[in-house]
């Protein structure tokens, strides 16, 4: 009690104004530098050669001690982004707003960063040096910061970050390990604690919130009480975030490799409702809620994997049920099927862009998987084997094993099409279903493509 007081109290005091960080030999924390991409490691020698400070930092130190593969590796440095360049042959400067340097090391892209100051010192102007702070922070009507392109020292760099478990800078020369917020402990104690008061940074950046989530069920770290307590008052303050910065995010949490474990916790935080449309409706409809989960343990499965998962084929199976809840509203107002579920799709997706932007590759992805559901139930003819040659046959295909498996249709259509699949020529044509009456017509209105084809979907508006 009196220690969680006290770390609670020192946790909300800049850290180094009374005291300088732990510095942890390797018996303290067991990161051995070899345990370290070969790339990140000559990042950070070559930037001591030059002189300057460099540190493995984020998300690579806190994945190696949680006894997980880190998926990229982060470097902090006290150059500036013109230095670093110059220390490096392939390496180019990105980012307008606040610099980094993507040096290139075999075929590893190392993130370099120099150190960021706290902003709030420099909002009160409380530059001790010139040059350290070249702008200052804004931050909307809500709190949240606009602008973060500010200069500063590792210390401010540590307290900048979100999480103790975040701030952790790892000298792979001399392995050791400078903790500023007592991370190491933390996550020896399986915690995730912001740095800070927790209320302000959430709403400095509400991305925080998803990230709190991500990370404690992928690194299976129970949320800090104090970290966790404001997030179910302040979670509409995720409505503020930019939706390109949301969809990052979101991508990241779906396609994390816990993304199951990920939507149960948003849950349980109270974070589904208002963040994105898809998760409110659709976790509330029992079909909805299986043919998703089916998905993300898919999804999840794939990832551990190391399979490559499409998010389009993620995204087109968050928001299915809304899709069939439109794509039979708009038929009720006599609207014909396949044009419906044309509007039910851009309606869908439409509503989704207010609040995350799916980028239009991706959207047209999720577009091409949906189209292509009703035309799996057309079994006769040629049209099967125009539906095999659509560039998304797969994950359309996919899509319906899933439809099927969620007790969304029949089995009986998914099942004919994996046999269809496995057969030969002379088997399929056996498989194929007698003409409907009526096919005929809607066969000579369709336009044909002089390849012949059978890749234009009847009735799509185009
Ligand atoms: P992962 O790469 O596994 O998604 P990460 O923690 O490395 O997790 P990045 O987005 O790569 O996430 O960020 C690198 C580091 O930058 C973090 O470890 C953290 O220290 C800091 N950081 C990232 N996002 C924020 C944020 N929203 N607020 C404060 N610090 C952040
Ligand atoms: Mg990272």
């Amino acid at each position: 009690m009196i220690r969680k007081f006290i770390s609670r109290v020192l946790g909300r005091k800049p850290p180094g104004a009374h005291g300088e960080p732990a510095v942890l030999p390797v018996g303290k924390h067991g990161v051995r530098r070899d345990s370290i991409s070969s790339g990140s490691r000559r990042t950070v020698e070559t930037l001591q050669e030059h002189g300057y400070l460099a540190y493995v930092v984020g998300g690579a130190v806190r994945d190696l001690l949680a006894g997980f593969t880190p998926k990229d590796y982060d470097v902090a440095t006290n150059a500036t982004p013109e230095q670093v360049r110059h220390c490096f042959r392939r390496s180019r400067i990105i980012g307008r707003r606040f610099q980094i340097v993507h040096v290139l090391m075999g075929s590893e892209t190392i993130e370099v960063t120099t150190f960021r100051g706290h902003h709030s010192e420099a909002d009160k102007g409380g530059t001790k040096n010139a040059s350290h702070h070249n702008s200052k922070a804004h931050t909307d009507a809500q709190g949240r910061v606009l602008r973060d392109n500010v200069f500063g020292n590792q210390m401010e760099d540590a307290a900048r970050r979100d999480f103790t478990v975040n701030a952790l800078y790892y000298d792979p020369v001399s392995e050791t390990i400078i903790d500023y917020h007592h991370g190491v402990a933390d996550i020896k104690q399986k915690t995730l604690r912001m740095i800070g008061d927790a209320p302000t940074r959430y709403r400095e950046d509400p991305v925080r919130m998803l990230r709190a989530v991500r990370l404690s069920a992928k690194l299976g770290l129970t949320i800090d009480p104090a970290t966790a307590r404001p997030i179910r008052e302040m979670s509409e303050l995720i409505g503020n975030v930019p939706p390109s910065r949301l969809f990052d995010e979101m991508l990241k949490l779906l396609t994390s490799g816990y993304a199951v474990k990920c939507v149960a916790q948003l849950r349980a935080e109270g974070l589904h409702h208002g963040l994105l449309p898809l998760l409110d409706v659709i976790l509330e409809q029992p079909l909805g809620e299986r043919f998703v989960m089916l998905a993300l343990e898919s999804t999840d499965r794939r990832v551990r994997e190391s399979k490559p998962i499409s998010p389009g084929f993620l995204f087109a199976t968050l928001l299915w049920h809304e899709v069939l809840a439109k794509w039979a509203a708009i038929q009720a107002r006599g609207e014909r099927g396949i044009p419906a579920l044309f509007l039910a799709m851009d309606e869908v997706l439409e509503v989704q862009a207010e609040k995350l932007a799916i980028t239009r590759r991706i959207a047209g992805d999720i577009k091409d998987i949906w189209a292509l559901q009703p035309r799996f139930e057309q079994r006769s003819g040629k049209r099967p084997y125009g539906v095999l040659e659509q560039p998304r046959f797969k994950a359309g295909y996919d899509f319906l094993l899933l439809r099927a498996e969620s007790g969304e249709i029949e089995s009986e259509v998914s099942t004919w099409w994996t046999e269809f699949l496995d057969s030969n020529d002379e088997d399929r044509a056996a498989m194929l279903l007698p003409q409907q009456p009526g096919d005929a017509k809607k066969r000579r209105r369709r336009k044909r493509k002089p390849a012949g084809g059978d890749t234009h979907n009847p009735g799509a508006p185009e």
